[in-house]
């Protein structure tokens, strides 16, 4: 182990320092990751932008969308090996509330989100809880296994959509999540429609093989409708956080239909609540993940259930961070960005 690392910290002012900073050794139950790669996440750019200068503070290295090896263990920690390739579920818990005592560490009310709350994996060596960490096949490339915290997402909200094969599915919102979304409720088996508006993202989801409609073009319900014999879609997944999408989750949901609510609204958009009483809809809040949704989709990327080499649009190195968040900033055909954090990992 070398004494020193590299590190991206977030400065503020959307700028990045990568600086050396003394090796990081874990304490008993910890782990410490040899980081490979790190994707670069939605609230990533939402950092870059300063919109969590006050949660993040004036330095700290984020990144939580990561890939590596096991670089040390703490003593008191079993079931990994030293070089084994793993991933972190970025979420630490307090225990001690009532989210945590129902068995709900996902969703606890102190939860700390690691590489936002906590240093992230934007530098060589990440220290983190064992309880984050989640073994991978020794075959899987590192690069594809960055996707693994963003396909979780995804599968979480599959999960509790209860998805059966051969519904019909609507995914509004063609953004990485949504594509994700749309993925995982793919490989679940069910019949799948992108609604978007940006012509960038509808292409890249037609390359995906995905049907897509653009709602600023022709009439989506009516589209569904006729797709579905008139029935509408059963899970309809609300990801593009606007007003139209709202609006569009109530005339395109089924009698009896599930909407996910997967975009986080900062607004209060308006419902058309009638919709829920009329046909009995359902509207199922989803957040991150819970580590059975890391577990599928681990074994979905070892599928090859998501297609990452389209997926993955950019590389750049830890030394590139700044040029590579700016680049994404400006890209309207960026899918997902990856930072190679380590050398030789
Ligand atoms: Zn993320
Ligand atoms: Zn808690």
């Amino acid at each position: 182990m070398s004494e020193t690392i590299n590190a991206a910290y977030y400065r503020r002012n959307k700028s990045f320092v990568v600086e050396t900073a003394p090796s990081p050794l874990p304490e008993d139950d910890e782990i410490a990751i040899r980081i490979a790669y790190c994707g670069i996440c939605g609230t990533d750019m939402h950092i870059y932008h300063g919109n969590m200068d006050a949660r993040v503070g004036e330095s700290r290295i984020i990144g939580h969308e990561m890939s590596g090896v096991v670089e040390a263990i703490g003593a008191n920690v079993e079931g990994v090996s030293l070089g084994q390739q793993v991933v972190v579920r970025p979420l630490d818990h307090c225990g001690d509330c009532p989210a945590c005592d129902a068995g709900h560490t996902h969703i606890c009310h102190k939860l700390k989100f690691l590489g936002i709350d906590t240093d992230g994996a934007m530098q060589e060596i990440w220290v983190v809880p064992a309880h984050t960490v989640h073994t991978l096949p020794d075959d899987m490339r590192l690069d594809h296994a960055a996707l693994i915290e963003p396909v979780a997402v995804a599968c979480h909200d599959v999960r509790l959509s209860e998805l059966q094969s051969g519904e019909d599915v609507v995914v509004i919102g063609g953004g990485p999540i949504g594509v994700l979304v749309a993925m995982v409720a793919r490989d679940a088996g069910g019949n799948v429609v992108i609604s978007e508006v940006n012509p960038n993202r509808l292409a890249i989801a037609q390359k995906m093989g995905f049907d897509t409609v653009n709602p600023a073009e022709v009439d989506l319900a009516a589209t569904i409708n006729e797709r579905t014999g008139g029935k509408g879609a059963d899970v309809v997944f609300e990801v593009s956080g606007s007003q139209p999408g709202v609006d569009a989750m109530t005339t395109v949901a089924a009698t009896r239909g599930r909407i996910v609510m997967v975009a986080i609204h900062a607004q209060k958009p308006t419902v058309d609540m009638f919709q829920f009483f009329w046909r009995e809809l359902k509207l199922i809040g989803v957040r991150v993940y819970e580590p059975v949704d890391y577990e599928k989709a681990i074994s979905i990327i070892a599928s090859g259930g998501v297609d990452a080499e389209t997926f993955i649009t950019d590389v750049a190195p830890l030394d590139d961070i700044q040029t590579a968040f700016e680049a994404l900033d400006r890209s309207p055909t960026a899918m997902k960005s990856l930072i190679k954090v380590g050398k030789d990992v």
